[in-house]
């Protein structure tokens, strides 16, 4: 399929990120875009952020007009059942919560009821694509499209290629991504992490063991990592602000399969964290490490 061929997009998960995409897809003005939760509350959530987010940063800085805003959301319907709702999608983006065992799921039954030709991606920010074309009967059109939050300011998409993801999905997916205004680039699936966050949380827990180690609080190592790295915000603070520990703690199991003990396991800190309750190292140094 080329990109010239797609009319529908069906977002799976109207979470942070499926609403996100689904309202990034929608002000295109290309795609008639469908939206899918497991209920109604969830779908109607999704749509209220998307209502929300284009008032704020669109109709009250003039990128919009109101009657552009209303266009925009007229074009994304939602839905609460696969089935029907992907039985016409030339493509599907699956954007639910970070598990491997759901995900695959999601994707034996979008298998199942999406057309035989569409494209099938996930938003998964570590999970495997062939393990999840795995489910499938068309591995070859599977593929990772990951976006970054908040999705209408970050311009990279990395697109995940699997063992089994042929060139033409590859570039279908570099091509969506350019249609959004973003720079794809291309991974194979062989990396935990991908590039960008393979990288970042390195560098996270790192930056976290020298607060363990009471090298300097977390204020002064992301003043140093901004100033002497030229990064714009502190890395510490980033993770603070977008919820990283948590998925952290969460992914610790699947980090430690795929990187090794060593690479894998929690530092001492965010497990310390996570038990005493904090999700942010800000507060933990402030509350209890900085006097501990
Ligand atoms: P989220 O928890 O905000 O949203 C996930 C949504 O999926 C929820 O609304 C949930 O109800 C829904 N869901 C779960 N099971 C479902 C099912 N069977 N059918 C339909 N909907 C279902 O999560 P998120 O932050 O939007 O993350 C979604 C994906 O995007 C994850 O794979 C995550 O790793 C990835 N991601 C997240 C970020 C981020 O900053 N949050 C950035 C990039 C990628």
């Amino acid at each position: 399929m080329k990109i010239e061929d797609v009319k529908k997009i069906a977002v799976v998960g109207a979470g942070i990120m499926g609403s996100q995409i689904a309202e990034n897809l929608s002000r295109l003005g290309k795609y008639n875009v469908c939206m899918l939760d497991k209920d109604d509350q969830l779908v109607r959530k999704g749509l209220q952020s998307i209502e929300f987010r284009l008032e704020r940063y669109f109709v009250s800085k003039g990128k919009l007009t109101e009657r552009e805003k209303q266009e925009t959301m007229a074009r994304i319907t939602v839905a609460t059942e696969i089935e029907k709702s992907v039985a016409d999608a030339d493509v599907v983006i699956e954007a639910i919560v970070e598990n491997l065992g759901l995900k695959k799921e999601i994707f034996k039954k979008l298998d199942e009821h999406a057309p035989g030709g569409a494209m099938i991606a996930s938003n998964t920010s570590l999970q495997n694509i062939s393990e999840m074309a795995s489910a499938t009967k068309r591995p070859d059109k599977v593929v990772g499209i990951h976006f970054f939050n908040p999705v209408a300011m970050m311009r990279l998409v990395e697109v995940v290629k699997g063992v089994r993801t042929s060139g033409e999905t590859l570039s279908l997916a570099c091509d969506l991504a350019r249609k959004l205004g973003k720079e794809p680039v291309v991974c194979r699936d062989s990396s935990y992490g991908f590039l960008a966050n393979r990288a970042y949380i390195a560098m996270v827990n790192e930056a976290a063991q020298m607060v363990w180690e009471r090298v300097a609080s977390p204020a002064e190592i992301d003043k140093a990592l901004m100033l002497g790295m030229n990064l714009p915000e502190g890395p510490l603070r980033v993770w603070d602000v977008t919820g990283g520990w948590p998925i952290l703690v969460a992914s610790e199991q699947d980090a430690i399969r795929e990187l090794g003990p060593e690479k894998g396991r929690l530092n001492p800190i965010v497990r310390l964290m996570a038990r005493s309750g904090y999700t942010r190292i800000y507060d933990f140094w402030e509350d209890v490490l900085s006097k501990w």
